[in-house]
């Protein structure tokens, strides 16, 4: 897809706002708390809030992304990063054998909220399928 297709004007517009206010730049920046799981110089992960399973932790890029409808070519290795980490991180909780499950909601309809890539951790319990 050409990139004038995907950033029209008004669109950049509003993504620069976004990042200004985004809660999880804040939370990159530490300007909001966060239960801080990992953090590197591109990678930061931290406890889910409202947790949905025994383990929920949220992996996300230090750079803002929006959606992955934003990965640009530029970020293919920081979100390959970004899968290997979610990966060491089940280990370290102790779910990786048993299973767990990686989740990245796009848009409204798949229950995105923060506009800011993340994948979801989720594990310590049977996870359904399909999923919710
Ligand atoms: P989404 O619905 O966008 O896929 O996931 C956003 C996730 O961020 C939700 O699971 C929600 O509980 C979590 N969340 C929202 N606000 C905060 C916050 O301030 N701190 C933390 N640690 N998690 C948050
Ligand atoms: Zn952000």
């Amino acid at each position: 897809m050409r990139k004038s297709l995907r950033n029209s004007g008004t669109d950049s517009g509003k993504k620069g706002k976004k990042m200004a206010e985004c809660l999880f730049c804040r939370i990159v920046s530490k300007k909001v708390p966060a239960k801080i799981i990992y953090d590197d110089e591109r990678i930061l992960a931290f406890e889910d809030i409202n947790p949905q399973a025994p383990v929920h932790a949220l992996v996300i890029p230090k750079k803002h992304i929006s959606t992955t409808l934003d990965i640009e070519d530029e970020d293919n290795e920081l979100i390959g990063l970004l899968f290997q980490t979610a990966g060491k991180i089940a280990k370290e909780k102790g779910i990786a054998e048993r299973g767990f499950r990686l989740v990245v909601n796009t848009n409204q309809e798949a229950g995105q909220t923060v506009y800011h890539v993340h994948i979801h951790i989720l594990g310590g319990r049977h996870m359904h399928w399909p999923p919710g």
